[in-house]
């Protein structure tokens, strides 16, 4: 994909930069849609994972929901032209102002992920003169078999009610006037590559829609959150995630009745492969035991490897070269954990060389910080070319 055509485009560009290829973000987004219309299911897109102006107005014409984990998220959604009545929002912590915010535009659900937190927001809404939509955000303890740090369903997590209060939250609700409960929310991790977690986790939706159901209580909405996992390793080969086979799933095994929606938040893997970050080699330095390249960007673009330990494709920008040395791949900020790689093998490298580093189109810039008094964040589009 970074060919020489590429490289030419990039020489005279100051770096580094995120590079978004527009026309992968426009076809990863039609496969969603497509797979997703054919079987009826309503997808919000994640905000968090990217909310770059360009790729938001894009997701938002493709008539994608947002699901958002912030009060300035859910600003940022509607300023950019998104239904209210298609946006969630979730979090275990929405202070007042983020709820009264949320209210006063109608949203279509919050996720509540407490008692406590239901309460406030019967409060809030009684005090608007409003009834406030809720999804009960239920902690299913499946685990998502992905980095601890993404995890989020499992019983030690922050996230959602646990089983043992549902109880309690059913009876909260009844009583609560100013709530309405329009579903069961659930989100049990980032980046599942294992299709069978999303089984697990059709089972528990089915159990908990069963128990309330039981209780009298209608359930309109199954949200199952997102999650779905991109190729980290193959991003040419693997440009596009397999909605077919994520959906599928859901197909299959959840039970809905008639007229209940399914609803997804998907982040990740609707925008991650069409982001890369672009810099520069500023040094090369050979160590005792290693070979180091040092590049104009560190974790202040690009965190997810200083943060999780991620791995991010590294390439040389340009085609043609075989690779023959072993380097680790590292930024300018004063940290050890600033490496992008370590024995990345590149072909051999000097000062000026363009690097590309992959599938960071998600949790990306978003995560971008100018610890050291960095520069802001620059982005390219590919359309632009
Ligand atoms: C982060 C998040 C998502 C999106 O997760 P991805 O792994 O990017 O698909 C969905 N729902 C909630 C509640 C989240 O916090």
């Amino acid at each position: 994909m970074f060919n020489n055509d590429l490289k030419a485009f990039f020489a005279d560009k100051e770096t580094p930069f995120y590079y978004y290829d527009m026309k992968l973000l426009e076809q990863t987004l039609d496969t969603c849609a497509s797979a997703a219309d054919k079987r009826g299911f309503h997808v919000h897109y994640a905000l968090k994972a990217n909310f770059n102006d360009r790729i938001l107005q894009l997701i938002q014409a493709k008539g994608f929901g947002a699901d958002c984990v912030s009060g300035n998220e859910v600003k940022k959604s509607i300023d950019m032209g998104f239904d209210p009545g298609k946006i969630t929002f979730a979090g275990v912590g929405k202070s007042d102002k983020e709820i009264r915010y949320a209210l006063s535009h109608g949203i279509f659900a919050f996720n509540v992920e407490s008692i406590q937190e239901m309460e406030v927001i019967n409060d809030l809404a009684r005090e608007a003169g409003q009834i406030a939509n809720v999804s009960l955000r239920i902690n299913p303890n499946v685990d998502a078999q992905t980095h601890h740090y993404i995890t989020t369903g499992l019983d030690e997590n922050k996230f959602g009610i646990p089983n043992s209060e549902l109880e309690k939250s059913a009876a909260v609700l009844r009583n609560a006037t100013n709530l309405k409960l329009v579903g069961l929310h659930f989100h049990i991790g980032s980046q599942i590559t294992d299709l069978n977690v999303f089984k697990s986790l059709c089972v528990k939706v089915n159990e908990w829609k069963n128990w309330f159901e039981e209780r009298g209580t209608t359930i309109s909405v199954l949200n199952v959150g997102g999650g779905l996992g991109v190729d980290y390793k193959n991003p040419d080969g693997n440009a596009i995630a397999d909605f077919e086979a994520y959906f599928d799933i859901f197909d299959k095994f959840l039970e809905r009745n008639a007229n209940q929606e399914v609803h997804f938040e998907l982040g990740r893997a609707l925008v991650a492969q069409c982001g890369s970050l672009v810099s520069r080699v500023l040094y090369t330095k050979n160590g005792v035991k290693k070979h180091f390249l040092i590049l104009d960007a560190g974790m202040t673009e690009l965190m997810r490897p200083a943060l999780y330990q991620a791995y991010h494709k590294i390439e040389k920008v340009g085609s043609g070269e075989q690779a023959t040395i072993n380097y680790d791949v590292v930024g300018p900020i004063c940290e050890s954990s600033d490496c992008f790689g370590k024995e990345v093998p590149l072909p051999i490298s000097q000062r000026g060389d363009l690097i590309a580093i992959r599938t960071a189109g998600a949790y990306g810039e978003v995560m971008a910080s100018n610890y050291n008094l960095r520069e802001e964040i620059r982005y390219i589009y590919s359309d632009q070319l």
